[in-house]
């Protein structure tokens, strides 16, 4: 019954939020495997240690001195240390990575020094083993996450601690170099451990109360989502609602260990839960919605394009030469629509002649200022009439739909609609269904 308990930036911002962290730790024995991102902002516009490292190591690498560099972030920790009352010194650490930093160690190793000098404080404040992430979380020499051997050894190194504080973000390369995730990268440090021990629980600490079912910028007040599957949580991160690092259900899901969202600043509060397979006692059709701008159709229209075998593959061949993806590909018996991000078919401006040239179509045009939403949820394959609700909401709404795409595991129904429509969109939608159930 051991829990890995992942604190974010922003729950270790001070010793004021230090001590929250650690009410909660000590209220529950099984919260045993600590892992702490850097200091994050204490006030809208104060500057997280992660970013006050990266400008710090850049000036380095232009001339500057790296010692009087790093004083800010020194005088950063030291404050969290005198606040809490604690006696260490980090004066060596602090030496060391000036001294790194002069060798030109890498913005990678500049970055991690948040997440490893917090980790020392924490565990010097919790009374905890530190065990630096270097010793025991891997990158192959391409630069790849080593699943197998961070397993292994994580499970090793840890089975030797009944308590310890392992720092987010970072791990070593075969040569010793420290390499970090990308940013936000602890939330997946916390479910890599989570695994390597087989945890009962991943708890995700961070300064919001759950998973919201839509963007609070659109949405006022929208209700927290209890549950929410692994599968669901990815359909809704991908579309961009998040609270957690996209990556960071993979190491769990294998294990099929729950991860519950929770709010360091009110902890009472039960959060999101999110699991392989949802209670089956939810009447909830709809879990959540979200979406996303700046989309555009490639619109093809070609007479008999049902019976030309191959016809799709050569459209896909041509995004692949490109290095493009795509996001939908809904067609009819003789038109077909390619759905990409505006951003990258403007990065590969050819792409339209391309295709021109390969499948000869009777008519192609671009459309632009295209929204993508997605409605997520479990509870609809089981419920008739969603599209009907969905499509009802959007049509009383005057909302002209430009697109409809529903996933074949019957998980989500995607709209497009035009750029101008979406907030709107979204908030008849959320209006639908979770102001009437
Ligand atoms: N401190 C890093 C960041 O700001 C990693 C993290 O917080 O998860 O991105």
């Amino acid at each position: 019954m051991s829990k890995v308990v992942k604190f974010g930036g922003s729950s270790l911002a001070d010793a004021n939020q230090f001590r929250k962290v650690a009410q909660i730790i000590r209220s529950d024995r099984n919260r045993r495997y600590v892992v702490p991102s850097a200091p994050g902002k204490r006030s809208p516009d104060d500057t997280k240690v992660t970013d006050m490292l990266y400008q710090c190591y850049d000036a380095v690498e232009k001339g500057k001195n790296a010692t009087a560099e790093f004083l800010p972030i020194a005088e950063r920790f030291d404050g969290i240390i005198s606040d809490l009352g604690l006696t260490i010194s980090l004066d060596k650490e602090y030496d060391k990575i000036a001294e790194n930093f002069r060798k030109r160690a890498g913005r990678d190793y500049a970055a991690s020094r948040g997440e490893y000098l917090n980790g020392i404080i924490l565990a010097n404040y919790l009374g905890f083993e530190f065990v630096d992430a270097a010793k025991c979380i891997f990158f192959t020499s391409k630069g790849e996450f080593d699943a197998d051997l961070t397993d292994a050894c994580l499970a090793s190194v840890l089975g030797g601690y009944s308590e310890a504080v392992i720092p987010g973000f970072y791990g070593a390369m075969p040569d010793g170099t420290i390499k970090t995730f990308s940013r936000g990268g602890s939330d997946f440090t916390g479910s890599v451990v989570a695994k390597a021990i087989n945890a009962s629980l991943y708890e995700n600490w961070t300064d919001v109360s759950g998973f919201l079912a839509a963007d609070p910028h659109i949405v006022e007040n929208p209700e927290v989502i209890e549950y929410i599957t692994y599968k669901e949580l990815r359909e809704l991160s991908y579309m961009g609602a998040a609270v957690m690092h996209q990556d960071a259900i993979f190491p769990v899901r294998s294990a099929k260990i729950p991860i519950n969202i929770k709010n360091t600043n009110a902890p009472e509060a039960k959060g999101t839960m999110i699991v392989p397979e949802a209670p089956e006692n939810t009447n909830k059709i709809i879990t959540g919605i979200a979406g996303k701008k700046h989309f555009s159709v490639i619109s093809i229209e070609k007479d008999e394009m049902n019976a030309e075998v191959g016809f799709l593959r050569r459209i896909l061949t041509v995004l692949d030469n490109e290095g493009m993806g795509f996001e939908h590909i809904p067609t009819g018996i003789d038109t077909m629509s390619l759905v990409v991000s505006t951003e990258e078919l403007e990065a590969h401006p050819n792409t339209v002649k391309y295709i021109t040239q390969v499948c000869h179509p009777n008519h192609i045009e671009v459309i632009n200022d295209l929204a993508v939403v997605a409605v997520v949820g479990r509870g609809m394959k089981e419920k008739k009439g969603t599209a009907t609700r969905i499509f009802a909401a959007l049509s009383h709404a005057n909302i002209n739909i430009k697109m409809i795409d529903q996933g074949s595991s019957e998980l989500n129904i995607i709209v497009g609609i035009h750029e101008k429509d979406f907030e709107k969109a979204i908030q008849v939608i959320y209006d639908m269904f979770m102001l009437s159930e």
